[in-house]
């Protein structure tokens, strides 16, 4: 009887949540969820052992597709939740084509625990809040760019190992996911994690990467996209200089420019953000992440 199994006997409460984010051992194949259960904005490491080198996977968790890689010489992928999924069971579903012929598929179900946001009300001058209808073209257009370069899935995975926290701050970012409230009404949530530092602080690249995007956008001010490969990107916003260019390999800790207030800030700080096949992710997450390659 493996560890996981043992555990789940002492804490008999956890047993339920065990068996709907694991299925052990069906036809030879075992598929494990790091972290197991998850909330909205969360992403885990799915490992599937058993499966023969060269085999080929396919599979999705709520819909989403996973994309899978060699990870410790066993098959991984991961599963973001994007921070507005509902709680609730969502169906995970892996096939498995290998050596045996027959595709062998399995399922079961990931629990999405609830998880409360914060609501944040700011006041910010109307000209940053009531745009014009050419500075609303321009803001919806270039967040179509940055949903463009979220979505693009490639093929090799640059990252390795643990994500590491951007920016020399301190203590953690703050205001994940926050419903926020401009000068009395409701906008969007805010996707990323905010760290306050002062202007010209150096900013580093969390893991290995391709620069993705450099631009100056009217909310998100001079700005990075780091492509991970696999889907996984992580972005960097109201920059005072950038110091890297598209196309640019970058190590873990690489810097690529430093902190300022451009676009709508307050005042200087480090958006910071990620995302995965498009699923927004928070970036607290990702930095517990336990991979070790
Ligand atoms: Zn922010």
């Amino acid at each position: 009887m493996s560890g996981p199994f043992r555990r789940a006997l002492l804490a008999p409460t956890t047993l339920a949540v065990f068996l709907a984010s694991v299925v052990p051992a069906v036809a030879g194949i075992r598929v494990t969820f790091s972290p197991r259960t998850v909330r909205p904005g969360d992403v885990s490491l799915v490992i599937v052992q058993g499966v023969d080198d060269g085999a080929t996977l396919e599979g999705s968790v709520a819909g989403r597709p996973l994309v899978f890689f060699t990870y410790a010489r066993v098959a991984a992928a991961l599963a973001a939740i994007d921070f507005e999924t509902r709680p609730g069971r969502y169906v995970w579903k892996i096939a498995v084509l290998d050596k045996q012929g027959e595709p062998r598929t399995l399922a079961g179900r990931l629990v999405v625990d609830s998880r409360r946001f914060p609501v944040e009300r700011l006041t910010l001058p109307p000209a940053m809040v009531d745009l014009d209808g050419e500075t609303t073209r321009r803001a919806d257009a270039e967040q179509g760019r940055l949903r463009e370069v979220f979505s693009a899935v490639t093929r090799e995975r640059l990252w390795r190992g643990r994500f590491t926290v951007p920016i020399a701050a301190a203590g953690a970012g703050t205001g994940f996911g926050a419903r926020r409230v401009i000068n009395g009404r409701p906008r969007s949530a805010h996707a990323g994690l905010d760290y306050a530092a002062e202007r010209g602080t150096p900013v580093v690249a969390s893991n290995a990467g391709r620069v993705a995007l450099v631009a100056d956008f009217f909310f998100p001010g001079r700005l990075v996209v780091i492509d991970h490969g696999l889907g996984l990107h992580t972005a960097y916003f109201h920059l005072d200089q950038v110091t890297v260019a598209e196309r640019d390999l970058v190590e873990r800790g690489h810097p690529i420019g430093v902190v300022g207030s451009t676009g709508r800030a307050t005042g200087p700080h480090l958006h910071f953000s990620a995302a995965v096949g498009g699923a927004r992710i928070d970036p607290a997450a990702l930095l517990r992440l336990d991979a070790r390659d």
